[in-house]
């Protein structure tokens, strides 16, 4: 196996951050790559049929995570999506490809099931669905029913889904997939509701840990407090979901999996040499959306987490850090990845110094896109992630907020999008730090393109954060 793979071309380290020619070049250069080596990773000779109709054949392989989502995310499109994969190869590197989940799948499942190491990627900032990992060690906790806890847990997400969105949801909604061994219970459930995900796996996180919150307040509370859900469920029900670890009692809800670009073990896959394959549980009630003739596909397509193919009619669910809910509609133009945002806006503005500048002041946000009004001497920049408004004091709600840079004052200024009560807003200016303007004096653009932007890196933005 190991032969096979020292086969490989090394896959040469790649930056995307030149113009986006250059991008649109590296990624002809990858594909011709990958049309000689790609089928090689999973010690499959055969190759999957092409058809007219069906997905792209794409495929890309990467050792940097970076990269691949970097792709995948400037490849997609509205009828073909591309999602990262990891895969665990027999020497322990982790390889990122790139590919269409059918595509992936078709190979994936013809290969030897010892090989089946694979996650998806959760990509930081994109809608997905309700994931949970749930586990415990069976000899630490010798009386628990883990099948029985998952019930009792997902009867509790249901009624919390009711009452955040007045959603409707069964088992049947619920995808319940195992691999459990003699030591450990093990689960994965994947919550599945036609045309609904969570504005990204934050604002899932949060759902759970909040859901935790209330459970251990609950149970901890002497007497008989009323909880408007879980008041329904005996005690004795809500009690089995804690269990001991060695070191402390806890529920058996893993919350450390809602993190930035998380790695999901995918349907049928194992861990390398533990031969535990995530399976469809035996008590798994789930019933697919879009049922299709090919059964372990249409589970596997079920179960990413990420994979949405008609994104257009999503409604995103989000719940605010005071577990305030909110239900948006999906727009594509807000879901640019933070990598796209940020070749487009140096695809757009002549100025990487400033656009580094405005980036430092919008922080967490960043720039969707940006314009260059030579005539006038402005930059205009729509800022993604950050709807903070000088006028409101705070994040608007729906509409997105966007600042200026104007070259012949030296300052930049942030407006607003909303048309009632923002609509001639115009902020405080702030001030270019002398460093900007020293280039901007400069004509020649050859000392403003090789200017080392690094000065105006946090440190130096961080106070015009917190004016904002
Ligand atoms: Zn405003």
């Amino acid at each position: 196996m190991s032969q096979k793979n020292s086969k490989l071309n090394p896959i040469p380290a790649m930056k995307f951050y030149g113009g986006y020619s250059q991008v649109r070049k590296k990624i002809q250069d990858i594909e011709e790559r990958n049309k000689s080596y790609h089928l090689t990773t999973f010690g499959t000779q055969e190759r999957m049929p092409q058809s007219l109709l069906g997905p792209t054949q794409d495929w890309a392989e990467f050792y940097r995570q970076a990269e691949a989502l970097q792709l995948a995310d400037a490849k997609s499109t509205s009828i073909n999506i591309l999602l990262t994969f990891v895969y665990e190869q027999p020497n322990g590197h982790r390889k990122f490809i790139v590919a269409h989940p059918e595509v992936y799948w078709w190979y994936f499942n013809r290969t030897l099931p010892e090989r089946r190491c694979s996650y998806e990627v959760i990509p930081e900032g994109s809608p997905c669905c309700l994931y949970l990992d749930l586990e415990f060690q069976t000899d630490l906790n010798p009386e628990h029913n883990g099948p029985r806890m998952t019930q009792t847990l997902i009867d509790i997400l249901i009624a919390f889904f009711h009452k955040h969105w007045e959603l409707s949801m069964t088992k049947k909604n619920v995808l319940n997939l195992d691999s459990t061994t003699k030591v450990k219970f093990s689960r994965h459930l994947i919550f599945r509701l036609k045309d609904v995900a969570f504005h990204d796996n934050i604002n899932a996180g949060r759902f759970m840990k909040s859901i935790c919150g209330e459970i251990e307040d609950y149970i901890n509370t002497d007497g008989v407090p009323f909880h408007d859900v879980l008041s329904y469920f005996k005690r004795e029900e809500l009690e089995e979901l804690f269990i001991d670890t060695g070191k402390r009692r806890k529920l058996f809800i893993d919350t450390s999996v809602y993190s930035r670009n998380r790695h999901f073990r995918i349907y049928k896959a194992t861990k390398w040499g533990k031969m535990s394959h995530l399976v469809r549980a035996k008590d798994c009630k789930f019933k697919p959306i879009t049922e299709s003739r090919d059964k372990e596909l249409e589970i596997f397509l079920e179960s990413l987490v990420s994979y949405f193919p008609e994104k257009d009619n999503l409604q995103l669910l989000e719940l605010s850090d005071d577990i305030v809910a909110d239900l948006t509609k999906y727009d594509s133009t807000q879901f640019r990845s933070f990598t796209q945002a940020s070749r487009e806006q140096y695809h757009s503005s002549p100025y990487p110094a400033i656009d580094k500048f405005i980036m430092g002041i919008v922080k967490p946000g960043t720039i969707r896109v940006s314009k260059y009004f030579e005539d006038r001497q402005l930059i205009t920049y729509e800022i993604i992630g950050n709807r903070y408004c000088a006028n409101v004091g705070r994040q608007h709600k729906s509409n997105n907020v966007y600042w200026i840079a104007d070259l012949k004052n030296k300052i930049a200024y942030q407006k607003c999008h909303d048309q009632e009560d923002c609509a001639d807003f115009r902020s405080k200016p702030i001030m270019f730090p002398d460093e900007l303007t020293f280039i901007i004096d400069e004509e020649d653009d050859d000392i403003f393109f090789s200017v080392n932007v690094s000065c105006f890196d946090d440190s130096n933005s961080s106070d015009h954060n917190q004016s904002l």
